[in-house]
């Protein structure tokens, strides 16, 4: 195709079901030159999108990929220090897609000579012993899959195996000791080592920030900046929670960005009580908290929830809410008394993505067969991102790929209620 036919482009971005919608003509002083790169050009490099160029790559395309901030950047949902694996889910495509994943973080870490997979082993506990019912069935569940780490512990037995947390209000407790039912991930380290192989392999990576650029409703390259655009036979949006700022229109009504404070409790001088591999992650059923042990020295990690507000990945401070930092250490002293006077040594602002039903979007763009979108992480996409990446790259591809994925992940035509 000539460049003198990429008229219009969108200032912000595309804009809808009709993707042609408020586009933009393109200016003169644009019309540059466009390189044809790869056979697929992926925005973003967050675990959707640098594991889905990954795949690309390892099934035989030319890939390039494209980073604003660069993989695992602070700014980015894929950030940070830890995610965890867990299978503990009534929807079967997500144990699947799970166990999948585990597998592939497990070869990274092979691949990469670095550990991102740790056996920190899950403690999901509760105050309400109709939960043992609940920890019995899915634990029947989990075998019937292959899983068959549950456990269903008592009070005494969380008591005797760990005495640093107060258990005094906990009457029992689900637990998965490793494994992709109960296992943590190292997140940004993850990210990098994923991008890192990509580009061992051959893959380009491209710090720069990627606008698409329309022509009749159809992307047909990417604007990166200083002049210059990409070409390539498909595209793929894996902009976690910008991607509603790319396809507003389409997606705003279907995404909702909010922000999460993270804080890391520090630990007292000496103790490793509550350091991996003496402290699981661990829950407290309906408390409105989790977390994960000290690891790799930065604090016990608490993360209160839920969030009701919203969040511009952009330009918003990422300065924890003192109410969140008063949150933390209420929980804290009477969770962990040992750690009731110890101050918050780090902390950290991410943002959670939710579609409508809580399910991931992988699917084409509407009335757009060249261009893909992946997103909709809805707080729990990190670990599934090894088997989402093969997922989608199956389907650019054209190559068999899994149905009950395909099904699930389809991008919804409901709406969320703006009252
Ligand atoms: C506090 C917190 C705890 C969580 N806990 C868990 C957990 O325990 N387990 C779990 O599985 N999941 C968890 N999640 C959810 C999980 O982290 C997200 O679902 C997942 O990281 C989303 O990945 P993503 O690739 O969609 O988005 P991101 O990681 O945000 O990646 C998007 C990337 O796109 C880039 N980008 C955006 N726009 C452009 C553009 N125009 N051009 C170029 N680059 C662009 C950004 O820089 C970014 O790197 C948690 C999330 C948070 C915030």
């Amino acid at each position: 195709m000539k460049r003198r036919k990429f008229l219009q482009y969108s200032g912000i971005g595309l804009a809808g079901t009709s993707i042609a919608k408020k586009i933009t003509q393109i200016s003169t002083e644009w019309k540059k030159s466009f390189v044809e790169t790869s056979d697929v050009i992926v925005v973003g490099a967050g675990t959707f999108g640098v594991w889905t160029a990954y795949h690309l790559l390892n099934k035989g395309a030319k890939v390039t990929l494209l980073d604003a901030y660069g993989p695992g950047n602070s700014r980015a949902s894929s950030g940070g220090e830890t995610r965890l694996i867990q299978t503990d889910t009534d929807n079967e495509i997500y144990v699947k897609s799970a166990k999948r994943s585990f597998a592939l973080w497990k070869r990274l870490e092979e691949e990469s000579g670095r550990n991102i997979v740790l056996s920190t082993g899950r403690l999901a506990m509760s105050g309400d012993i109709s939960y043992r019912q609940y920890a019995l069935n899915r634990k029947e569940q989990l075998a019937s899959l292959g899983i068959d780490n549950t456990e269903v512990l008592s009070h005494d037995e969380i008591r005797y195996r760990w005495p640093q947390i107060y258990t005094e209000d906990i009457v029992t407790a689900m637990f998965n000791d490793s494994g992709p039912s109960g296992s943590t991930l190292m997140a940004r380290k993850g990210i990098q080592a994923v991008a890192r192989q990509y580009e061992n392999n051959g893959g380009s990576l491209i710090i720069a920030k990627g606008i698409p650029l329309v022509e009749n409703g159809k992307v047909e390259g990417i604007d990166i900046g200083n002049a210059e655009a990409l070409r390539a036979q498909y595209y793929v949006f894996a902009c976690g929670p910008w991607l509603s700022k790319i396809f507003p229109t389409l997606l705003l009504p279907r995404l909702q960005v909010q922000r999460r404070d993270v804080l890391f409790v520090g630990t007292p001088p000496g103790d490793d009580r509550f350091s991996y591999p003496n402290l699981p992650e661990w829950s407290v059923h309906g408390s409105g908290y989790y977390g994960f042990p000290d690891i790799e020295g930065r604090g016990l990690k608490v993360a209160p929830y839920p969030d009701f507000n919203s969040f511009d990945p952009d330009i918003d401070e990422r300065v924890v809410n003192p109410y969140q930092v008063k949150r933390a250490h209420d929980f804290a002293r009477k969770r962990f008394p040992a750690l009731g006077d110890q101050p918050i040594v780090e902390s950290r602002v991410c943002q959670i993505t939710n579609s409508i039903d809580s399910n991931f979007i992988v699917d084409q763009l509407p009335d757009s067969d060249n261009t893909w979108i992946i997103g909709g992480g809805s707080g729990h996409g990190f670990k599934h991102g090894p088997a989402i990446g093969e997922h989608a790259a199956n389907r650019i591809l054209g190559m068999s790929y899994d149905l009950d994925f395909s099904q699930e992940f389809k991008l919804k035509e409901e709406v969320f209620n703006s009252d």
